[in-house]
């Protein structure tokens, strides 16, 4: 290969490494659970995946699994529209479109392909597209695939959104959509959906939102953020995955009218030319729905959870980002410092990461913890007691 390319690469690597920017991956040996088994053979607490309601590793998920691809075998081989639809496929849409209050729904490989797919086929050069300054990256990478004009708002700043919405009328938009992430990763912001509901109204702007953070868990009976902020069959796009709460392997949806996924099947790019889930995780999930809709346990425990953990880390001395949910921002501010926190703790038993810029802003440095529904009380006491001697130790509490 051509040594000077290459040399050129390294020197990329190195010069993220030397600014502290380098992501390396730990290896973990067993499922998700409320511990893992880190390559060294330690076990540890785990307080950083995504496995809200620990579906991951169940066992009704994984016996679906298990049985769907006796049933229907190992992957599909073509894409939807040439052989590629089985009838486990037709009811995930049917049952997530269901879950989330839709009238249908689309599914794709991931919700980073939902997000991309999602604004080219159905906006154009005469829309307009609002979104929240802090949208995930899949959703600026769509936006930026499409030829509508774009607007940015400060994050969750509703006066600045208005602002927006104004503007984007007074140049004479055809069509508007809003777009915002239903609940932010970083800061567990959960969007003022109700107030976003009436400025769309007000403005004439469809409001759409992204549920990965969200679906399985917000909301009474766990349909989102917008049954959480009282708005549930009052939004007008929703994409999600089935890659976090809803049971942690993969895949991603959208969410709407008839006529919306309608023209997603004919002109969205991911899902035209890739293929679909592979029949294990349609059927897993439909029994990850089938699991929810029976029963609320999972994200009562996960709220009770929630609740235990940002009470007593705020006991022991922690700034967290104040919210209700399952992900906890332990604010350290300096860099360093939550890296060196990040690996104390996982010496004392406790799997965390640490977040710095540019994930969040200079000087933000954090924690960001994610409860679960399989953590049991132990575990966040234990959890709760390792980080208070770590941050005694680094002089970040008293
Ligand atoms: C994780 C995430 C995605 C990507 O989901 P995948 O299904 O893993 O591609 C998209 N949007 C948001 C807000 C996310 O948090």
């Amino acid at each position: 290969m051509n040594t000077t390319f290459l040399a050129h690469l390294q020197s990329e690597l190195d010069g993220l490494k030397s600014a502290g920017l380098f992501k390396s991956e730990r290896v973990i040996t067993t499922p998700q659970g409320a511990t893992v088994r880190t390559a060294d053979g330690r076990e540890v607490i785990n307080l950083c995946a995504n496995n809200y309601l620990g579906l991951s590793s169940h066992p009704k998920v994984i016996e679906a699994a298990h049985e769907a691809l006796r049933t229907h075998g190992y992957g599909m081989s073509s894409v939807r529209f040439i052989c590629g639809t089985q009838d486990l496929h037709k009811t995930l849409e049917h049952r997530i479109a269901r879950f989330v209050g839709c009238e249908d729904a689309i599914l794709y490989a991931a919700a980073f392909d939902a997000n991309g797919g999602l604004f080219e086929p159905l906006l154009g050069e005469q829309d307009a597209i609002v979104s929240d300054e802090l949208n995930h990256a899949s959703i600026i990478d769509g936006i930026r695939l499409s030829k509508a004009s774009r607007w940015r708002y400060k994050h969750n700043d509703m006066a600045d959104l208005e602002r927006c919405l104004k503007e984007a009328r007074e140049k004479g938009a055809r069509f508007v959509m809003v777009f915002s992430d239903g609940v932010f990763s970083m800061d567990g912001t959960i969007a003022q959906l109700d107030t976003m509901r009436a400025l769309c109204d007000r403005h004439d702007a469809l409001l759409a939102i992204d549920e990965c953070h969200a679906s399985g868990f917000m909301g009474r009976t766990g349909r989102g953020t917008h049954e959480h902020r009282g708005v549930f069959g009052k939004i007008d796009v929703i994409t999600g995955t089935f890659g976090k709460a809803l049971g942690g392997a993969s895949g991603g949806f959208t969410a709407a009218r008839r006529e919306v996924v309608e023209l997603l099947r004919q002109r969205s790019r991911p899902y035209l030319f890739s293929n679909t889930l592979m029949p294990a995780i349609a059927g897993a999930s439909i029994a990850v729905l089938d699991l929810l809709e029976g029963s609320t346990a999972l994200r009562d425990k996960l709220a009770d959870n929630t609740a235990y953990f940002r009470r007593a880390i705020v006991e022991a001395g922690f700034e967290v980002k104040p919210g209700e949910h399952p992900i906890v921002p332990i604010m350290v501010y300096d860099a360093v410092k939550a890296q060196q926190l990040a690996a104390r703790l996982l010496e004392l038993g406790v799997y965390v990461v640490g977040f710095f810029f540019p994930v969040v802003p200079k000087g933000q440095a954090r924690i960001r913890v994610q409860m679960s529904a399989v953590h049991d009380r132990h575990h966040l006491e234990a959890a709760v007691k390792a980080f208070a001697q770590a941050g005694k130790e680094l002089g970040l509490v008293k």
